[in-house]
């Protein structure tokens, strides 16, 4: 079978079922009889799911066996390039920077490593994320992730300031954005924040000038549609558009989110992307091709990062 590139999974949205059973017992905490997500249930409700899952990872010791058993799990799923992403701000049990050192360390070289601001947080955050990622190497980008509110602060072009400091460092650039909300996100994640892929972009093909923007720039799409059928941006993983976007030439690529909330494992999710109406073995072939080629350390060796 091909190698899988998995470029899109949030480490505290990944950990193994029974890692957090034994966490959970040993930590004297009642793991929530709906722990997963379900379809349908809306972006919110599916954030929240979380909160169990971090108050298990506050401490670097539960970060850096996550971070290696997902290493060990992707593997497992056929993945030969991996990036495993995550807020370490909301690790509390120690600085974000002993934090991001013990995701690192579960790592070992297995994996790229993204930090992601959230949306809605002082971009302030991202800028230190930023400036702790200057110097170490394993990780590889920032992300911007959660999902926007009108009650929130901050809008998403008020994150530009750290991501022009990433460009000009020459880290990565990614953007949880149009994840069933207007194309207009994906404009302004590309043109301000300089983002070269793009999370989800759901809607990306209701905004032609937003497509043509996607195609002359190249910008990479980490497509999750079993995610995208749990946060009700589709009904069902058939009716996501990922064969349409390929056939245009859009990067597309095929990713998990979060294996355990959402219970799909990479391997999975490209078993039901090939399914999807319209998909053939060349698109799934060219959507393989697409996350080696729009992985970080691959656009670092092509020069590509600062694009
Ligand atoms: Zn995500």
């Amino acid at each position: 079978m091909t190698p899988l590139a998995e470029l899109h999974l949030h480490l505290d949205g990944s950990l193994r079922m029974n890692t957090v059973r034994e966490l959970a017992e040993r930590m004297g905490k009642q793991v929530p009889p709906e722990l997963l997500f379900r379809p349908g249930m809306g972006l919110a409700e599916a954030l929240s799911k979380f909160a169990f899952t971090l108050s298990l990872l506050q401490q670097p010791a539960e970060v850096k066996r996550v971070a290696a058993e997902i290493c060990e799990d992707a593997l497992k799923s056929g993945v030969s390039v991996l990036e495993v992403r995550f807020a370490p701000q909301l690790h509390a049990g120690a600085n974000v920077a002993e934090i991001v050192d013990a995701a690192l360390e579960g790592i070992a070289g297995r994996a790229g490593l993204i930090l992601c601001g959230l949306y809605g947080e002082d971009p302030k955050v991202l800028q230190g994320h930023v400036e702790l990622a200057r110097t170490r190497k394993g990780v590889v980008a920032i992300d911007l992730a959660g999902g926007p509110s009108a009650s929130q602060p901050f809008r998403l072009d008020d994150y530009a300031a750290p991501f022009l400091k990433a460009k000009e460092l020459g880290m990565g650039r990614t953007v949880h954005a149009s994840e069933g909300r207007s194309p207009e996100e994906i404009r302004v994640a590309v043109e301000q924040l300089h983002a070269q892929r793009i999370g989800h972009g759901t809607t990306l093909l209701e905004d032609r000038s937003v497509l043509d923007l996607v195609l002359e720039r190249g910008v990479t799409i980490e497509a999750c549609p079993t995610s995208n059928v749990h946060t009700g941006v589709f009904k069902e993983v058939n009716d996501h558009p990922l064969p349409r976007w390929l056939s245009l030439g859009v990067r597309a690529t095929i990713c998990a989110d979060n294996t355990l909330l959402s219970n799909v494992s990479t391997a999975e999710e490209h078993l039901r992307a090939s399914q999807i109406p319209g998909m053939t073995p060349a698109l799934m072939a060219r959507a393989i091709a697409n996350g080696h080629a729009g992985s970080y350390l691959s656009l670092r060796e092509r020069g590509e990062v600062d694009a």
